[in-house]
């Protein structure tokens, strides 16, 4: 898809503030600074429609970017910080699983894992708890180009097996750096789209 057009819509807490124009939605779900804000920026080709990096601390909502008229890219603030409260974090799950579970447009849910390591505890547990919903998934693996192209199969069947995917699970080597995978996502979000 040639996108030329894109909007960030609406940042959304509750069911109330989501949009309602009923296009296909793919949500995104990721460790900070796992390349996500690159990953959509890549995907439109767009230096900065994403913002990079939400801080900690920060109000943590959905946001919700509408492509070409088409579907929705739903941005989900990246998990793992060490430092947010428990009570941060239990707004942060009650607010991702509402979203998650109750939302009929939604169509897969693209978890980024960075592909230079091993997946985090909380890599592993995001995705047991999508699987745990039954979502279809999208991993995609970041930063790929800082992997030398001898190791990449390693690197990729190190994440395969500790996230235990699921075989109707794509998994996309990505990099925002040289374009690597995304014809394969894109492909993988048309398929969805229909
Ligand atoms: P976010 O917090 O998940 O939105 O992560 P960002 O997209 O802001 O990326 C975090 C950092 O990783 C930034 O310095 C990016 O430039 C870098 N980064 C993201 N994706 C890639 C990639 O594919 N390759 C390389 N080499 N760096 C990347």
């Amino acid at each position: 898809m040639k996108v030329n057009q894109a909007e960030i819509t609406i940042s959304a807490v509750k069911p109330e503030q989501y949009p309602e124009d009923g296009y296909p939605e793919f949500a995104l779900a990721g460790r900070s600074n796992v390349g996500k804000s690159s990953f959509i920026n890549k995907m439109i080709g767009r230096k900065s429609l994403a913002r990079t990096s939400s801080k900690p601390g920060k109000t943590q909502t959905l946001n919700f970017y509408k492509i070409e008229d088409q579907f929705f890219f739903v941005d989900v603030p990246g998990y793992g910080y060490a430092k947010v409260s428990k009570s941060e974090r239990e707004a942060w799950g009650k607010m991702i699983e509402r979203y998650i579970t109750g939302r009929e447009q939604l169509r897969a849910v693209i978890q980024l894992v960075d592909l230079r390591h091993p997946p985090s505890k909380d890599d592993i547990l995001m995705y047991d708890f999508l699987k745990h919903y039954n979502l279809p998934c999208i991993i995609v693996a970041t930063k790929a180009d800082k992997i030398p192209r001898s190791r990449l199969q390693k690197h990729r069947k190190i994440i395969k097996d500790a996230l235990g995917l699921d075989p109707s699970d794509p998994l996309i080597l990505f990099s925002s750096e040289t374009g690597q995978g995304k014809e394969e996502a894109w492909a993988e979000l048309e398929k969805r789209m229909k």
